[in-house]
């Protein structure tokens, strides 16, 4: 069963203009009651000994708590990044480290912690870590049903016509722009992450939902 990503952090206003450090720093203290145990040190725990294969060797794990379904940034209309700079590294780097935090999130876009801008993770045992600022879907073709989760709406799955195949042109982390042909499940995967940008979510395309 498909997994997909997603969560919560500031309250929106405080993302606007560029202030995603208040942002992260309210998000944070938030996380840290909720997540402290099981980050086993208590508050800002050190990313040292079980780090899954990829993760950046960073200090300081930044895990948000998941917007959830109802809160409105998650029907807002994401803000293109205009440049990459530290508060866009580090939106990525957050998105990761709470992604990880899921024990069966595949991909995390930057609504879900709370911050409508124009980025996502997506992590697969294939294709290890993929990050994308600014994503566009070039062009689409054929369709396919599949069962979809998502982290934003928990105990909930729903069956998704998406796109077979894709292009989608995006900014990396460099700033480097790029394109990728995707097809099958992580096309699927991109294309319910693109759908977060742009305030849509599963429920909204699907043809049948369940209760798990
Ligand atoms: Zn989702």
């Amino acid at each position: 069963m498909l997994k997909l990503d997603c969560w919560r952090g500031g309250d929106g206003s405080l993302s606007q203009g560029g202030r995603i450090k208040e942002a992260d720093d309210r998000s944070l203290a938030e996380v840290w009651r909720k997540f402290g145990g099981n980050l086993g040190q208590g508050g800002r725990s050190r990313a040292s000994g079980a780090k899954k294969p990829g993760m950046k060797e960073r200090e300081v794990l930044a895990v948000y708590q998941i917007v959830l379904e109802g809160n409105q940034v998650l029907r807002e209309k994401s803000r293109p990044i205009p440049a990459i700079n530290q508060a866009v590294i580090r939106l990525l780097d957050n998105l990761r480290d709470t992604l990880d935090s899921t024990e069966t999130g595949v991909g995390l876009a930057a609504p879900q912690i709370g911050i409508p801008k124009q980025a996502f993770v997506i992590r697969t045992e294939e294709d290890g870590y993929m990050e994308m600022i600014n994503p566009s879907i070039l062009r689409a073709e054929g369709q396919e049903e599949g069962w979809e989760g998502c982290l934003s709406i928990p105990d909930m799955e729903c069956l998704v016509p998406r796109a077979t195949k894709i292009l989608v042109r995006y900014l990396d982390r460099a700033g480097q722009e790029r394109e990728l042909a995707a097809e099958g499940y992580l096309a699927r995967v991109i294309q319910h992450e693109s759908d977060h940008l742009a305030g849509v979510l599963c429920v909204d395309r699907a043809k049948e939902i369940t209760g798990k």
